[in-house]
């Protein structure tokens, strides 16, 4: 389902195509290591079940 653009909860989050044990490796050495922007747009309740915005009351909800 579509989310309204107003109701959008957009997350940014940082994935590194190396894996994480690989990747500690490599930094230690100097190295660089690229990594992708991941863009998610969630909408309310998708993002209250990945934890990222909590559950808020009516009365909390009106702005
Ligand atoms: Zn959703």
């Amino acid at each position: 389902m579509l989310t309204p653009r107003d109701k959008v909860k957009r997350v940014t989050s940082w994935v590194s195509l190396v894996e994480p044990s690989l990747a500690k490796e490599l930094r230690a050495r100097g190295a660089y290591i690229a990594r992708q922007r991941v863009m998610k747009n969630l909408c309310v309740s998708c993002a209250v079940h990945f934890g990222v915005s909590k559950v808020r009351s009516a009365e909390d909800r009106r702005l």
